[in-house]
């Protein structure tokens, strides 16, 4: 049983059923709060633990900013604006330095997302450090960006290059040379929150790319009941990869992990709205979505993929 199929089976199922009209649950990147007519409040969490998510050598700097990165890229692929965060910290012992260098980098991300940090959970583990966060958002409720709602004929976008935190963390292992580029994107990810938010009222579905671009699209294009063309040769690759094997630097853009990127799909109607914005943020369109299921390549992909593709934790 996989992780996905746990959540549906054991939790999904019960969860959904009494749900009051206009709650979005378990299924999208945040679930959304009705607060008044216009406005809903966005939650998610997720955790980082030692030895699953993060080596015990990381920078205790670069922890806990990427910490509440990641979260806050949940809100980013929902369109909310960040407001609040919690912290719940386990830890084996007290060691303050660590603590210093972990609450700068936090902050430090805290403070240039502005949201505020209003509460946690602090207690002793048996092993290794683990770091949860749940963080708390603003969206208007009719624009919300949510997973299932791309339409056959919508052009499919990604932001920023895809790739280059896999290839980083390859290079921490000593598989391939280190890249300081890409070793930042892996330790700093920056959630594109300012994007999210300019794609209310043009995007029709969006995600975060967290376990890999086609594991992600997946999910979108599960959630919205279509499919996908893609054009490999426009995937944005990772900057300064051709010393390594073009299939090494494709699969970490397809199937690589952690990019906290933005995939997304735009009606054909809004081209000129996506005009504007590429002078903004940098955007690729790299498909469309088209009927069926699944992502279907076009030119077929020279290589090989292995079928079960993105991290997973069962
Ligand atoms: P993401 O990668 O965007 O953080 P996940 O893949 O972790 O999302 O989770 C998929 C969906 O399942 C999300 O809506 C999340 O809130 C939900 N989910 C994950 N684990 C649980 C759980 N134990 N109980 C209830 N919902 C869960
Ligand atoms: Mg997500």
């Amino acid at each position: 049983m996989h992780e996905f199929e746990l959540i549906q089976h054991f939790f999904h199922h019960t969860a959904s059923r009494d749900l009051p009209d206009g709650v979005l649950g378990i299924g999208d990147d945040a679930a959304l709060l009705p607060m008044d007519a216009e406005r809903a409040l966005a939650v998610s969490t997720d955790s980082l633990l030692e030895g699953v998510h993060f080596f015990a050598q990381m920078p205790a700097h670069a922890l806990g900013f990427k910490s509440l990165a990641v979260n806050l890229s949940d809100l980013a692929a929902m369109g909310a604006t960040a407001k609040y965060f919690t912290l719940a910290l386990h830890l084996p012992a007290v060691d303050k330095s660590w603590l210093d260098e972990f609450q700068r980098g936090l902050f430090a991300c805290a403070q240039h997302y502005a949201i505020a940090l209003v509460g946690g959970d602090t207690c002793r583990s048996q092993q290794g450090i683990g770091i949860n966060i749940t963080v708390m958002g603003e969206v208007p409720r009719q624009q919300a960006l949510l997973r299932s709602r791309a339409q056959v004929g919508d052009i499919i976008y990604v932001s920023g290059q895809l790739g280059e935190s896999a290839l980083g963390l390859l290079g921490l292992q000593q598989k391939i040379p280190v890249n300081e580029q890409w070793l930042q994107q892996h330790y700093y990810p920056q959630p594109q929150l300012a994007l999210g938010q300019a794609l209310l009222g043009i995007a029709t579905a969006a995600i975060d790319i967290s376990d890999g671009l086609l594991a992600d699209l997946g999910h979108v294009l599960t959630a919205s009941g279509v499919g996908a063309r893609l054009d490999y040769k426009r995937l944005p690759l990772a900057r300064a990869s051709e010393h390594l094997p073009a299939e090494q630097v494709l699969l970490a853009a397809l199937c690589g992990g952690e990019d906290y990127q933005l995939c997304f799909t735009v009606p054909e109607q809004q081209r000129q709205a996506m005009t504007a914005l590429t002078t903004r943020f940098s955007l690729t369109a790299i498909g469309e979505i088209i009927e069926g299921g699944g992502v279907t390549f076009e030119p077929q992909l020279p290589y090989h993929l292995k079928s079960d593709l993105g991290f997973k934790h069962f």
